[in-house]
């Protein structure tokens, strides 16, 4: 149902284009199956689809890219598959780096025998250090035989393999550090998800990818900027094996405040139980950002509307929450709650016996239906409002009509109010009243217990330095949870509705009512501070 509404809509174009396309265009999103995907991720894979099925007519390609057998599971990769599915993207052909390992092979024996590639046995430090520095390796002079003798190691993970690895030979002092002969192939003796264990040695992302874009046919490979040092290095890989030039895209990589995008850190808070799971409503994952109320068409067009643009920006969450708002306010249905929370019994004279009426569910548009609201003498109303009537002040109780208060009885020891007298006054005009109050009756159908769960961030800190360490930033305090009664048509509401209680906010339903306990919903976010 989504992913229609999100096609129709993104059918607008954006200020967006790929450069010589004549003759096709192939895009590919090549996320690692090392995680589930986040916002951040949801900008390429949106990026890629775009170009590739809406403003060309093209191919989109998903490549699992599954060097790293130490990070990558089958259930990463499922949650991806699906995850993307959700967003309305459907990929061409789904592929994985893996199933190209024999020619990834094949080629790095070919770079090594053409004097493109040697083997390096320079400790990581030291490595690191010479790259900085632009010192030459004491191996770079390797001969061909040599460096093949100790590929044969690596590929049996011998201790003595387990010490060496295969770099590029491209430069050792150039300006650019991307150049300064990065590894091609390294150890890792852990089973990988895929191939199981017919490989102990993987090509690292720098060479696997040039040359799988290359081969698949992709004719655009989009990457987030700060790729960009890399770009020259990537188009070597192509020239030393005489490999077909693949057009690099680069576009800017998007970050949020007070949010971690990164799936590394994202699987410490998930591993160490901060978070309830991937789909944790403060996880800026698809899946967390959705539970909390994000609509699909509302990330594309704010995704897609960032446009070209390569500036790194640090987002406000206020932005796209207040896109989001654009797609549900039309359509929320508008429901009634009442805090239990110092929740306050009211009594109206000069009401009809109990009765029901059968009313929109949105004042502005009727294809959302129609509710059943209950009046009666007796009501529930809340403190807060309760406290701030003034003896014989003329109040409006929302959708029945105004009422004069004519009695407030507090407690003395607390100052709250513990009982009101209301008289019904249907000559009032709604209009002249200063407050309107949400109420509801107690006789009629049966009122529906409900919680009110709102989240605060993760971190308490906009953007985090090298230097932050991650328990020392976290928000130990990042949920409050209300307990309520709703009006009863809330009980049909399913998992997943989005609605709005008037004068609350809008609230997706996270657990629908079951008799014996509470619907839950979550506050959804609309870009206004609280
Ligand atoms: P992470 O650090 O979260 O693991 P990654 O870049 O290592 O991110 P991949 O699975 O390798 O994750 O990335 C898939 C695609 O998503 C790549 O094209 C990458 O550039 C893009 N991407 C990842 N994070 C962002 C971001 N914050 N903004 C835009 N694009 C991103
Ligand atoms: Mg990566
Ligand atoms: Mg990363």
């Amino acid at each position: 149902k989504e992913t229609k509404v999100a096609k129709a809509k993104a059918g607008a174009s954006y200020d967006i284009a790929l450069r010589n396309t004549e003759n096709g265009v192939v895009t590919r999103f090549p996320p690692e199956p090392s995680g589930y995907l986040h916002i951040g991720h949801a900008k390429a894979a949106l990026l890629n689809d775009y170009f590739a099925h809406e403003k060309y007519n093209g191919t989109l390609l998903l490549r699992f890219d599954d060097t790293n057998p130490s990070n990558e599971k089958q259930e990463f990769q499922d949650a991806i598959v699906e995850d993307l599915a959700l967003m309305g993207i459907k990929p061409n052909k789904v592929s994985y780096t893996s199933d190209y390992f024999d020619e990834l092979y094949d080629y790095c024996l070919e770079m090594i025998k053409t004097g493109h590639a040697y083997a390096d046995d320079t400790d990581k430090e030291t490595m690191a250090a010479q790259r900085m520095d632009g010192i030459p390796s004491q191996r770079r002079e390797l001969s061909p035989e040599e460096s093949l003798t100790r590929l044969e190691e690596m590929k049996k993970s011998t201790p003595e393999g387990l010490r060496w690895c295969i770099r590029a030979k491209i430069s050792f002092d150039d300006k650019n550090k991307a150049m300064r002969d990065p590894v091609i192939y390294r150890c890792n003796p852990t089973p990988h998800h895929r191939t199981g264990a017919k490989w102990k040695i993987y090509p690292t992302y720098d060479f696997a990818c040039p040359v799988v874009d290359s081969m698949e046919g992709v004719t655009h490979a989009l990457r987030t900027i700060e790729y960009r040092d890399r770009n020259p290095q990537y188009l070597w890989m192509q020239d030393a094996l005489k490999l077909r030039h693949v057009q690099v895209w680069d576009f800017a990589r998007m970050n949020f405040i007070r949010t971690l995008l990164s799936k590394r850190k994202l699987t410490k808070l998930v591993e160490s139980g901060v978070v309830w799971g991937w789909d944790d409503p403060r996880f800026p994952t698809i899946r967390g950002i959705r539970r909390r109320g994000m609509t699909i068409p509302a990330l594309r067009e704010f995704i897609l509307k960032q446009g070209p643009s390569r500036a790194v920006t640090l987002f406000d969450w206020a932005l796209i929450w207040a896109t989001n708002k654009k797609y549900i306010d039309p359509v929320a249905p508008r429901h009634t709650a009442i805090l239990n929370k110092d929740i306050v019994k009211a009594t109206v004279s000069n009401a009809p016996a109990p009765y029901t009426e059968e009313k929109p569910r949105h004042a502005k548009n009727a294809a959302v239906g129609m509710k059943t609201v209950a009046f009666s003498p007796d009501v529930v109303l809340e403190q807060v409002d309760a406290k701030s009537f003034k003896q014989d002040e003329e109040i409006t109780l929302m959708n029945w009509g105004n009422a004069f208060v004519r009695k407030i009885t507090t407690d003395s020891a607390t100052g709250n109010v513990t009982h009101l007298d209301l008289e019904l006054n249907p000559q009032g005009d709604v209009k002249k009243t200063e407050k309107k109050v949400t109420w509801l009756a107690t006789e009629g159908p049966e009122l529906v217990p409900v919680e009110l769960v709102d989240f605060d961030y993760l971190l308490t800190k906009d953007s985090l330095t090298e230097d932050d360490v991650l328990e020392d930033v976290l928000n130990y305090n990042t949920e409050t949870r209300e307990s309520a009664v709703a009006d009863s048509n809330v009980a049909q509401f399913k998992e997943g509705d989005i609605m709005q209680f008037d004068r609350k906010g809008f609230y997706r339903v996270d657990r629908a009512y079951t008799p014996g306990s509470p619907a839950v919903f979550f506050n959804i976010p609309t870009g206004k501070a609280k």
